[in-house]
């Protein structure tokens, strides 16, 4: 392959990314409260899924986990034994070691609930 078509494709597959990434914000921002109602229809209807907010039954890479998010509310039985729990962002069980990209640091006092 030449320079110019390796150069070409790097610089599809950037914007690709930078637009995907665009997106994933803008949803996880509506979702949060941050953005306009006009930008969260989907948000306004209900939770959102796991899937938008990169959801993961394991703590992010920076070791943080839903039993520090203000979104979490813990359940003593659930997806996830006793370790299971709610999130007012997501739909479906969460746990206290798990992550997503929606989460909220729950000793922020500017921190805000999703959906409050
Ligand atoms: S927003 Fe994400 S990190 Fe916070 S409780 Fe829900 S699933 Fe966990």
């Amino acid at each position: 392959m030449l320079d110019q078509e390796v150069e070409l494709d790097q610089k599809v597959e950037s914007k690709c990314s930078r637009r995907a990434a665009l997106v994933k914000g803008a949803q996880a921002l509506a979702a949060i409260g941050i953005l306009g109602a006009g930008v969260r229809p989907a948000v306004a209807k209900g939770k959102a899924s796991k899937e938008d907010f990169y959801f993961q039954d394991t703590p992010g890479d920076d070791g943080r986990t839903c039993s520090g998010c203000i979104n979490f509310t813990p359940k003593s039985t659930g997806l996830y034994g006793k370790d299971s729990g709610d999130c007012a962002l997501l739909e479906g069980d969460v746990c206290t070691h798990c992550y997503c990209q929606g989460w909220t640091d729950k000793n922020d006092p500017n921190a805000k609930r999703a959906g409050t």
